[in-house]
């Protein structure tokens, strides 16, 4: 009697650990102007680099994207050179695709298991390659109206996220925003990164949507949030971000030639003149910061951009990429140095900063900085752009909301969702564009299962944005959200 081999195990996918270069402009050159840095792979390019992925029965990739974006489908997709199907999968999950495939920070990337070996698959750019070669130009269809008007404050990308999931599923909804222009901080990234006709061509999609926009009006003092509610707004989400920058609280700070970094990115992103001068020191270590020293050295060809932080520079908060696209640029870094004041007769003619030892962990993990006394020297400079963080301005907003301020500055609920303490209003923001997003997503679930329940409706999950008859649901393999 002949015994039955052994099952045969699978054998593994082979792993090419080498990624399809994605070409760039020459330093030299780009500095030049803010002309776009990283050029979209060619069709074949962008097949070659989507073969590369092993397609994980685990999806990694998908689990560590705040919101769950199945990108191990689309790379699929371009895989088989289904560019089309490519582009639905992306827009089916991600509103705000086109500027997402040029900014993400990539969370997917860091969690592809072929990072374990080699470059991860270039998820991002993939997305980028799906809209280039497949048809993008679609538009949301609301599911059937529900009749109630939802009201959501501020326009960035937790607030279009919010209007977006609350459009599909068939509520009316209004943004009020009291800048001239939807978008929030995603105005103020250089357009090296990301146009603006990058966000124009995501919101053109929310156009059979039943979402208006009421630009400048700001809601706080002038419109109160109980108003909202008393007007016939069936809830409310809150979606202020960190529109004011920190300061550094230090001597001088006042003098011409000091900017606060989102006023300076704001007005050179508005094409506006920004009187700069020859040496430019930026103080702070996060993506501002390399967005100023960056969109400095563009604006004042030539000039010595300095950047001054106080940790070292693996402890920069800063996307990696950025950092080392600015060192190809030669900006100057200058680690474990803090300013102690700026000095000048009316306008700035010095930075004096003082060395910074680092000591032990402190609760955040962090190597908690120390002024090293008798260190004091003076950077000779003319400009002084200040990077240290944004933060929210809740001037108008009522205690009882109950919100809690983020260690990075945006107010969010503190109940399930994100709620406040005000039934029907949630407040979101996030530390990325994607996580903003991620939170509205999470307060749009939960805003939809109160107002259903008060309907006395069942609440399902996202319908399909393209009208079709498949809900949204979690890829195969998906086992629980990785948070990094
Ligand atoms: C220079 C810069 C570069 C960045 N680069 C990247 C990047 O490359 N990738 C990335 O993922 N993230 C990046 N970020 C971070 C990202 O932009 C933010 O995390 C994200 O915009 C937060 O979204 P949000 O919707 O929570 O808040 P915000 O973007 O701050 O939007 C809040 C909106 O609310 C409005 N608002 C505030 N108060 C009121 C009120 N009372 N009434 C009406 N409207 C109000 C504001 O005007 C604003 O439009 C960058 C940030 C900056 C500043
Ligand atoms: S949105 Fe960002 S984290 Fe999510 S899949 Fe795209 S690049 Fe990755
Ligand atoms: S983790 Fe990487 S290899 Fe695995 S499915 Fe996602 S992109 Fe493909």
């Amino acid at each position: 009697m002949s015994e039955e081999p052994p099952p045969r195990r699978p054998t593994p996918p082979k792993l090419n650990p080498v990624r399809v270069p994605i070409a760039e402009e020459a330093p030299e050159a780009r500095v030049q102007d803010f002309r776009t840095i990283l050029h979209a792979y060619s069709r074949e390019e962008a097949v070659l680099e989507a073969k590369r992925c092993i397609q994980c029965h685990r999806p990694w990739c998908v689990e560590a994207c705040p919101i769950t974006q199945d990108c191990r489908e689309y790379i699929r997709l371009i895989a088989a050179e289904d560019f089309d199907g490519a582009a639905r999968v992306t827009l089916r999950d991600d509103p705000l695709a086109s500027s997402l495939c040029k900014v993400c920070y990539r969370y997917c990337e860091d969690y592809c298991v072929v990072a374990k070996k080699g470059v991860p698959i270039a998820i991002r750019h993939l997305k980028r390659a799906a809209l280039e070669f497949g048809d993008a130009d679609l538009a949301y269809v609301p599911s059937r109206p529900k009749g109630q008007r939802v009201a959501v404050v501020g326009a960035g990308p937790a607030g279009l996220m919010a209007a977006w999931e609350l459009g599909i599923r068939g509520y009316g909804v209004t943004v009020f925003e009291q800048e001239p222009e939807a978008g929030g901080l995603m105005l103020t990234i250089p357009a090296y990164r990301m146009t603006d006709d990058d966000l124009r061509r995501d919101t053109a999609r929310f156009r059979d949507l039943d979402v208006t926009f009421e630009l400048e009006r700001r809601v706080g003092s002038a419109v109160p949030v109980e108003r909202l509610l008393a007007d016939g707004y069936a809830g409310a989400i809150l979606a202020v971000g960190t529109p004011a920058s920190r300061t550094l609280g230090v001597p001088g700070e006042e003098l011409s030639g000091v900017f606060p970094a989102l006023g300076f990115l704001k007005a050179v992103h508005a094409g506006a003149t920004v009187p700069l001068g020859r040496e430019i020191v930026v103080v702070g270590g996060g993506d501002v910061a390399m967005d100023s020293v960056r969109s400095a050295l563009r604006r004042s060809p030539g000039a010595h951009v300095t950047l001054v932080y106080r940790r070292e520079r693996e402890e920069m908060p800063a996307d990696r990429e950025e950092v080392h696209e600015a060192e190809q640029e030669r900006i100057r870094f200058r680690f474990r140095t803090a300013p102690i004041a700026i000095t000048g007769r009316g306008r700035v003619e010095g930075l004096v900063v003082r060395s910074v030892e680092l000591g032990p962990p402190d609760a955040s993990g962090r190597r908690a900085p120390r002024l090293v006394d008798g260190s004091d020297e003076t950077i000779p400079c003319d400009t002084v752009i200040v990077a240290v963080g944004q933060r929210a301005d809740l001037q108008g907003f009522p205690e009882r909301l109950d919100l809690k301020v983020t260690p990075q500055g945006w107010p969010e609920g503190q109940g399930s969702g994100h709620a406040t303490s005000v039934p029907g209003v949630y407040a979101v923001g996030g530390r990325s564009v994607v996580y903003a997003m991620g939170a509205a997503m999470e307060a749009v679930a939960e805003l939809d299962a109160y107002l259903a329940a008060r309907r006395g409706e069942a609440t399902g999950p996202r319908p399909d944005p393209f009208g079709g008859e498949t809900t949204f649901r979690l890829p195969v393999g998906y086992t629980t959200p990785i948070r990094s």
